[in-house]
């Protein structure tokens, strides 16, 4: 090509870049800490209510209290969070809002979930939000959640991390006698939600006279340890996740593999931008939710009216003494917003699922995504152009790598977020997170160099004086 044509096409032409291309030394190595403390938030946090916990504990070592005025989060239900600056304008003039979810993906235990077969005792388990079952089969799990007993006193359970903790699993057949139940089955349909039973015990206790002696010998344990006893399951939240840390993939290290990065990238990202701000020029809000990965229903969801309880709370935390609801809605309507969650990245051996030119590419920065939705653009909050204007000047402006796409070819399937939820509030909102590889799996893939990028966005986003 003419060193003119050249020219020409880096005048008018659009490339998104690689990460790795535009970071200096430096910045190299402040991807290596950020992609650290992620790893290290992922490995402590595997449910909504870890989740909570962890952040909590960050926002207090880095100066936020319950009580303050300037720095305060506060908790809902032990499984939303919502984090708050005050900025130097009035909250009047408009607030800047972070919402990502900190649910994932999983197996919970049924009500009754203890049971023994031929001598080996189970937990039976529902799956929450959409996995591919064959994905939770003989692998190690570890059971994280709360019970609470028949006197109200809640006990924490977190089973199977420690290197000498027991793990659980989920047996599979053996191919030998695979051929029909399974190999002529759909893909889908291989593993039946009713046998995704998690192995438990197989120590019967000596009596010979007892029917269920493995089943009782874990009862025994569990209330040995735990104080439990069987009708304690009923009012418990205990969550059967992948067992082990996050941790680096590949020779260079360029990716992290980990169990919930949908969305805990992104609430992490979110948090990360929020605890190194100082004094932004608007009220900047991070919201932890709940529920996103079964439609956001509920009190601890995006659909609830949580998001007004916490307009009304920050507006008299900030001085304004007893807000109106005309005063609320317009707040709302002068927010900003960005709905904070993963999107697809391309597969190279699945291209067939994407659209090459408009999907999100691994590595090359942090996703703008104007819709989301799934047929004629159904479901979706497709953000303004006004709107996305106004961002494409915030994250350039900042340096921010960082690339628009969409998620998936038309009519091939689609996803929702928390978006169109928030957006029905007033607000004006559009999604942005990074591209994850085996999304939904117990081993998803993020790029280091999208998680920085993701980090350095929502941080414009907060810091952004622009009008
Ligand atoms: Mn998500
Ligand atoms: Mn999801």
């Amino acid at each position: 090509m003419g060193e003119e044509l050249k020219k020409l096409k880096e005048k008018l032409g659009y490339q998104s870049a690689h990460v790795w291309d535009r970071l200096d030394k430096d910045e190299k190595e402040a991807v290596e800490t950020l992609a650290n403390d992620y790893k290290a938030f992922l490995s402590k946090a595997k449910t909504e209510r870890e989740c909570t916990a962890e952040i909590c504990a960050l926002l207090e070592a880095r100066g936020f209290h319950p009580e303050s005025s300037t720095r305060f989060y506060r908790v809902f239900r032990e499984k939303v969070v919502v984090a708050v600056v005050a900025g130097r304008k009035p909250p009047q003039e408009g607030i800047r809002l972070i919402a990502s979810h900190i649910d994932s993906p999983r197996l919970d235990l049924k009500l009754h979930p203890l049971l023994e077969e031929f001598e080996m005792a189970y937990f039976k388990t529902h799956y929450y939000g959409g996995i591919k079952k064959y994905h939770w089969v003989a692998l190690p799990l570890a059971l994280h959640g709360v019970v609470v007993k028949a006197d109200g006193t809640k006990v924490k359970i977190v089973i199977g991390e420690d290197l000498d903790d027991p793990v659980f699993t989920i047996c599979d057949l053996l191919p030998h006698l695979a051929r029909k139940v399974q190999g002529e089955k759909k893909l889908r349909e291989a593993i039946p939600g009713e046998k995704l039973n998690v192995l438990v015990g197989g120590l019967p206790l000596p009596d010979s006279e007892e029917k269920e002696r493995v089943k009782l010998a874990v009862l025994k344990l569990l209330n040995e340890r735990y104080g439990l006893v069987e009708e304690d399951f009923i009012s418990a939240e205990l969550e059967v996740v992948p067992a082990g840390p996050a941790r680096d993939v590949g020779l260079d290290r360029a990716f992290i593999g980990a169990y919930g990065q949908d969305d805990r990238i992104c609430a992490f990202t979110s948090l990360a931008a929020l605890l190194n701000l100082e004094a932004p020029p608007y009220t900047s809000v991070a919201l932890f939710l709940d529920k996103e990965e079964i439609g956001s229903d509920g009190n601890t969801g995006a659909k609830s009216r949580l998001l007004e309880k916490i307009y009304f709370d920050l507006l008299k935390i900030l001085g304004v003494s007893a807000p109106s609801t005309d005063l609320v809605l317009d707040v709302f309507f002068r927010t900003r917003a960005i709905s904070a969650d993963v999107t697809a990245g391309i597969d190279p051996f699945y291209q067939e699922v994407h659209e090459k030119l408009n999907d999100a590419r691994m590595g090359h920065g942090v996703v703008v995504t104007k819709y989301t939705g799934h047929g004629g653009k159904y479901a979706a909050n497709d953000a303004h152009a006004e709107y996305v204007g106004w961002l494409r000047r915030v994250l350039n402006r900042a340096g921010v790598v960082w690339q628009a796409a969409s998620f998936g070819k038309v009519d091939e399937g689609g996803g929702g977020t928390v978006a169109k939820y928030l957006a029905f509030h007033g607000l004006d909102i559009i999604d942005v997170g990074p591209p994850l590889l085996s999304m939904h799996s117990p081993f998803e893939i993020a790029h280091k160099g999208d998680l920085y990028m993701t980090y350095r966005a929502y941080k414009a986003f907060f810091e952004a004086a622009e009008v």
